[in-house]
Parts: structure tokens; sequence; C-alpha cells
């Protein structure tokens, strides 16, 4: 409804002169209010009539509203006594419907007193109501000021309302007319717009006006309250959502669009694997600093490098296990030649894994024994027949705990330590870990690696391995953890204790043979695509490289040439292609490997082998022969030793002095030697390190030799530590030196009665053929076999002999 400012269009000529009667005009759902124009559509033919009636006259009619809007032909009573007397401004505008648009202006309040038809249109009879009180008194100009203030409030909230209205508005009839206008603007209700119209007074109404415009200011108030709040949240989404899409842009600038995507899509992977809590938690954190960094920062790719580490271990995923003795013996069997002892000692262990419920509460095994023998195959086999994953750890030269347990991840390039990244490559929580060459670790300043692997063999913690790397526990108790070593003394005594040990020594070099023949050749002819037909190599020649061209207990270097002749033989079948096989003869070997690079102990086997005998010496990679020499020189007494000797083994050379000395009479020797002789202990191949008490009583052949000028056997070999007394005491090692002596041929050993129950075992263990061994427990016994003379004066006591077989081997080239 357009209603506009009356009072500057209000014509006073219109006022007068009024008739009694004017034509009625009855509205629906309005209230015109004094100076107040207003277009109304008149539809009822009724209504028509009377403007049509209003227009020849002088235009004026008597309006008023309906009480009820649904009255067609209103009746005195169906309309308010109180309405306007207006004037219809323009001519009509007839619509295309036939109903009438006309603006009215309202001159002043009126009451109807009656109503009667004639002419088809009604007619009101009439008196005018002018405004009471509105005279220049005191309590009008304070009620204008309240309304004024009031309105003046309103404005404000609702802007349609003009604010100027009240400007300059002083006197009684202003105020009067201006307060119907208020009225007219106020957003006011159909009842109570009637009311003010029906309020002749202008305190009474002026006050009305007030209440209900205070009340509308009210409401407006709350409004905006309302409204504002609203408009905070709207807006605060708003922004959010805005400044995420400037983020965005900014990602995009930055080349960081995918990074979103790509941090959600590792909040998913982190949900999918039901991470625990606490590693969920931590990888959540660092996704929260991921979201906050440029992507090609430094802290973002550590971040990222942190979560990837999490995201990529196995924390719930598993193997079943298969353990079937059976099948086990069958994968062991079909990968490993000979070791039944020790295959039997695994089948045990892996039976007892299976009958057992404390399974993950056994000890530790360790295989022990020198490269290439087959440990790690074997472990490899052990975590085949049980169906779990497998994986290795290399703990020689480790000296840093942080290699085992990771570093922190302030450091730059930090990772998590050899045991979390075995369990990355294991991808199951159940997988057979080995740990190979436990022996070889070391400690600095860095912390004990040794105590970091104890808390992971030990089922009472490595349920909750904290690794520094990740800062969460991560569960090992699933992991069957499998070590190897090759010295077991070397072995830190707390982890020692946590094993079992299972001896792996080396092979005899019919055994090397019988290995290279069942195993080495067939898997690497199939690993070249060779055929049996085409690649042929004798026994003898086998024996041959077994002999000449390796130097080991075990089988690596042998395996080695074998694929370097493999090798060799496909370039020859490729270069010849009318040539169909190779046999390897003894030229070819000479022609593809060259000469030996390991030269076997040379020994003194030709003169008078004074002063010399051979001893048999230890060492990691399998047993060896040591030939000692000594040379007794006119001098003050001075001993001297060379050959980079260890101490052990220079107080062995001293005790075997103080023995001789102790013996002299009956050794025929002049008791001065020691004061007006140098003696002169040398082992040749000085380079290498040599230690041990094991080479006393070969020490004490050679000085003995030297001084009574009586020659050694050059066909036995001797092990033994010497006491001042000329005791014999026990040695290690010993199934590798028998191996050594066997392989230099020698016919004799002597060895320390003490070791009679090891060589028991060895003898189950090896095929010691013809070699013949001494179990000597003085001296005197070792004197009595070392000799081709027995330098002793006296009788030689009882010697037994263990083995009384001729011996038909020669002496050692
Ligand atoms: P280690 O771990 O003791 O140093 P490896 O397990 O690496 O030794 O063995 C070296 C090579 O020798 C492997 O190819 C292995 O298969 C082979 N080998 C060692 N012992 C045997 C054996 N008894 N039977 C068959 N192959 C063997």
């Amino acid at each position: 409804m357009a209603i506009t400012d009356t009072l500057d269009t209000y014509s006073a000529s219109a006022l007068e002169p009024f008739e009694a009667t004017l034509p009625l005009l009855p509205l629906k759902n309005v209230v015109i209010l004094p100076k107040s124009i207003i277009p109304i559509i008149v539809g009822r033919d009724m209504s028509i009539r009377a403007v049509e009636h209003a227009l020849k006259m002088d235009r004026l009619l008597f309006v008023t509203s309906q009480k009820d809007q649904d009255v067609e032909s209103p009746t005195l009573n169906d309309v308010f006594t109180f309405g306007t007397k207006a004037i219809i401004l323009q001519d009509p505008v007839r619509m295309p419907n036939g109903a009438l648009k006309i603006l009215v202006e309202s001159i002043g309040r009126a009451k109807v007193e009656q109503i009667y038809e004639s002419n088809n249109f009604l007619h009101a009879l009439y008196v005018d109501v002018p405004s009471a009180n509105a005279d220049d008194s005191i309590k009008l100009h304070a009620l204008w000021r309240q309304l004024r203030k009031t309105y003046l409030a309103y404005t404000k909230l609702d802007e349609r309302a003009p604010a100027n209205l009240i400007d300059n508005i002083q006197t009684p009839t202003e105020i009067d007319h201006v307060t119907d206008t208020i009225a007219v603007h106020s957003s006011l209700t159909f009842q109570e717009r009637q009311s003010i119209l029906e309020t002749a007074d202008l305190h009474e109404r002026m006050l009305q006006l007030c209440t209900l415009i205070e009340k509308e200011v009210d409401i407006l108030e709350t409004e905006q309250r309302i409204r504002g709040r609203i408009q905070h949240q709207v807006e605060k989404g708003q922004r959010e959502y805005y400044l995420q899409e400037q983020m965005k842009a900014i990602h995009k600038e930055l080349g960081k669009e995918d990074q979103s995507a790509e941090i959600e899509e590792l909040r998913a992977k982190a949900k999918k694997l039901k991470l625990p809590e606490d590693a969920f938690k931590q990888v959540e954190k660092e996704l929260r600093r991921l979201e906050q960094m440029p992507p090609l920062s430094s802290e973002a790719s550590v971040s990222r490098h942190y979560v990837d580490w999490i995201l990529s271990l196995p924390w719930h995923t598993m193997t079943k296990d298969t353990i079937s003795i059976k099948q086990a013996q069958h994968i062991l069997d079909t990968h490993h030649a000979g070791l039944s002892k020790v295959k039997e000692r695994i089948i045990e262990f892996l039976a007892a894994k299976k009958f057992s419920k404390t399974l993950d509460r056994s000890p530790v095994l360790c295989l022990a024994g020198p490269p290439g023998v087959g440990k790690t195959s074997l472990v490899k086999s052990i975590s085949e027949s049980m169906g779990r994953e497998f994986v290795r750890i290399s703990l020689g030269g480790v000296r840093d705990e942080a290699e085992i347990r990771g570093h922190r991840r302030t450091y730059i390039g930090a990772l998590p330590g050899k045991i979390i990244q075995a369990m990355r490559k294991a991808r199951s929580k159940n997988p057979v870990i080995l740990l190979d060459e436990i022996d070889k670790m070391s400690r600095d300043a860095h912390g004990d690696p040794a105590a970091a692997l104890l808390e992971v063999l030990d089922p009472e913690q490595n349920k909750t391995f904290t690794d520094h790397f990740l800062d969460v526990d991560y569960d090992l108790s699933k992991v069957m953890f499998i070590a190897t070593a090759n010295v077991i003394e070397n072995i830190p005594y707390p982890l020692f204790d946590r094993l079992e040990i299972i001896n792996i020594s080396g092979y005899t070099e019919s055994e090397k043979l019988a290995i290279a023949r069942q195993f080495l050749i067939p898997r690497n002819l199939q690993e070249h695509s060779l055929n049996d037909a085409q690649f042929t190599i004798s026994d003898e020649l086998l024996k041959h490289i077994i002999d000449v061209y390796t130097k080991e207990a075990g089988v690596r270097q042998l395996e080695r040439i074998i694929t370097k002749l493999m090798r060799k033989t496909i370039q020859e079948l490729l270069q010849d292609k009318k040539k169909k096989s190779v046999e390897i003869t003894s030229e070819l070997l000479l022609e593809w490997l060259g000469h030996s690079h390991f030269k076997k102990t040379s020994l003194n086997t030709k003169g008078h082998h004074i002063g010399v005998a051979t001893g048999l010496a230890w060492t990691e990679i399998g047993g060896d022969v040591l030939e000692i020499e000594t040379s007794i020189l006119t001098g003050k007494g001075n001993v001297t030793l060379t050959g980079q000797l260890g101490d052990v083994m220079q107080e062995s050379a001293h005790a075997a002095i103080s023995y001789i000395r102790s013996r002299a009479k009956e050794l025929d020797i002049k008791g001065s030697f020691h004061t007006n002789r140098d003696t002169h202990i040398h082992i040749p191949e000085g380079a290498t390190p040599k230690d041990g008490p094991s080479a006393g009583i070969t020490m004490c052949v050679a000085l003995i030799s030297a001084l009574t000028k009586n020659p050694t056997r050059n066909d036995v070999t001797m092990t033994g530590e010497i006491t001042l007394q000329g005791r014999v005491l026990a040695i290690g090692g010993l199934k590798e030196k028998l191996l050594a002596a066997k392989q230099y041929n020698f016919s004799t050993v002597i060895i320390p009665q003490e070791n009679e129950d090891d060589l028991k075992d060895v003898r189950k263990e090896i095929d010691l053929g013809s070699l013949n061994i001494v179990l000597a427990s003085t001296m005197e016994d070792v004197l009595a076999v070392a000799f081709k003379k027995n330098p002793l004066q006296k009788e030689v006591r009882n010697i037994k002999k263990v083995t009384r077989k001729k011996t038909t081997s020669k002496a050692p080239q």
C-alpha cells in the first residue's frame, strides 16, 4: 500500500463545505488515518457507483473499514463508526476487470451516524470529529517530546520510517497532524491503527502511539539482536568458508593443491588400519601440523616421513603359522645337505613351539659357526616351513644403541632402528627375524646396542617396545627371533643367557664336495638357465677347487667359484654357437680362475726339521695350521717372540721355557741355556695376529727340538695349553682344528686328554678317517709322539693311543 506524507499536499479548500451525507466507501483490511494519501482499488459495483457519484459531486467520500472482511454488502453494524472524510485526488483509472483505481486523501476524522442505500450505493450520515486537547499545553509538549524520542529511536531501527517527519514541528496543529502521520509510518496492526483513528483526544492518542511504538522498538531491538547473532554465526561460517577458499587458492599458487586431498587420504588410511590409540593420536597430530605447513618445507617432510612410517608398519596383519614337522623336515632336507644334528635340534625346537602354548616365551635360537656353513639359509628354511615372512638384520659393526632403537625425530634425517625397519619389510606382525652376527656388535659412548637388543628379546618387555623415532609402543611379542654368531665367546653375556646355542662347525672336504654336487651345482645351473649336459665338472676338479681355490669352513667361496665357472661357460656357449657343452678341465680352470689367491700355510716339509713344530689354530673362518720356528743363538738369555703374537701366546712361550728349565736335566739340556743363549720364537705369516694359549705345547716341542738338536716328526701336529708343571690343558675349536689337520694330510694329531669328550662329539659329526689322534695329559705324552726319538732320557710313560690304525698319509707337502 502506498502511503505518502499528506501535509504538503493538503488543500484547505477541500475542507469546505461538508455535506452531512457522503457516499460511503467501505474498505477491507485498510484503515485510513487523517492526512494520508492512499491509492484504493474499488471493485464492488456498489462502491464504484459511490465513487462515480462522488466524482460528479465534490469528490468527497466517507471512508471507513469493515469489521468483517467477508461481508459484501455491509450495514451500519458491519463497519467501524470511526472513519475519515476523504477526497479523490485524481481522475480514476479503470482497470481491465472493470475496477477503478483511485487516489484518495484523508481530510479528517469523522463518525458515521447512519447508513442508507440509494441509487444503488451506500450513503453515510456522518459528523466530523475534531481533535480534542490539541492546545498549547505543557503536557502536549512533554508528550510530543516523548513521542518524538520514541519515533526517532524507531526510525533508527526501521529504515522505512522517515526521520525528517518530526523536524520543525512545534504548533499543536502540526503535532496533531504529525501524530497521525507517525501512526501511518509505524508498523501498527489493523486494530491498533483503527484504535488511533478512534482516539480524537490528542494527548490520549500520543500516549497510545508512544506505547505502541515503544513496544515496536522493543520488538525491533530484540529482532535486531537475534538477527545480529544469527548474522554473526552466518558470518563466521562464511568467513571460514572464505578463508578456506583463500587458503586453497594460496595452496594452489604454492603447488600445494593436492596436499589436502593427500592428507585426507592418509587420515582415511590411518582409520582403516585401526592403529592403536597412541599411534593414531600421533598421526592425527602430525597430519594437523602438516595441514598448516607449506608442502615443500623441511618440517612438512619430517611430519610426512613420520606418518608414512607409522602407516607402513604392520599393526595387526599376521600370517598363519603352518608348523608341520614333516614338512619342516622336508624343507630342511631339500635345502641343506648333512647337518643332521642341527636339523634334529631345529625340528625339536619347532615341535616344542607347535606344542607349547607359551610359544613366545621359549629361548631364542642361535646358530653358531663359521661363515658360509648355511646358518642364514637354515633360518630361511625355518621361516619357510612355518609359513612366516623372513627378514635379516645385520648386526655386524653395530655400535650405537640408536641403530637398534632409532633416532629421535628431532634429528635431521632420523630413521627408526633396525628392528622397526625389519618390521616394515616383513609386512606382518609375526615374521622370523634373523639377528645376523650377534657377536659382532660392540659398544661405544652412544649406549650399548646389546642392552637394547635384550629388551627386544625379552618376552616381558617386547610387547611394548619403544623405538625413539616412532615414539609409540610397538608389539614385538609375536616375532620369532633367531640369531647367528661366529664366535660364541664374543656374544655379550646377558644376551648369551637368553640364547639356545646350536653349533654348526665347518665342513670336511668330502662334505663340501657333496654339498657342491647335490645343491650348489644344481641350484646354480637352474639360476643360470643351464642344463646339466651343458656344464660338467669332475669330482677331482671340484676337490681341487675346494683344496686350492678356497680357504673356508663353509661353502660360500666354493659357490662363488662355481657360479663364476657357469658364467664363463655361458659366455663360451654364446661365442661359439657350434659348441653345445663345456667340460671344465684343469686348463680351463687355470685360464678362467687364474692362480689361487689362497696360499696354503706353507709348511717346512723338507730338511732336518730341527726347532720346528706344527700346531693347530682356530680362526673365525675355520681351523688352520701354524708352524712354529725357534732358534737358539749365543747371547745373554734374551727371549724374542716375533710374528704378531698376542699376550696370552707370549705368556705360553715363557711357561714353555720355564717348563724346559725345570726338566733340563731329563732332557739333557745345559742348565745355563737361559743365561748364555738367546731364544727366538717365530711364527711365520707375521701379518696375521695370533693369540691364545693352545700353541703352548707346540712352542715347547719346537724349543726342545732346537735345544736338543733332535728333529721333530713332520707328520705330527698338535694343540694344547701348557702349564709350568708340564700338564696339558684343554683347548677350544677341536673340530675345526682336526679338519685342518686332515686337510693338511697329517698322520697324527696330539690333543689334550681333557678334550676326550669333545672328540667323541666330533667323531659323531665328521669322519676323521685314518687320522691318528693321541690324547696327552702331560708334556711327556707329547714328547713321546712329537719326536722321531723321544728327547726324554727316561722311559716314556704309557701313551693312550685312541686310533691304532697305522697311518698311510704322507707328510704335508
Ligand atoms: P652363513 O649364514 O652361515 O654365513 P649361508 O647360509 O649364507 O651361510 O650359506 C652360504 C651358501 O652356502 C648358501 O647358498 C647356502 O645355501 C649354501 N650352503 C651352506 N651349507 C649348506 C648345506 N649344508 N647344504 C646346502 N647348501 C649349503
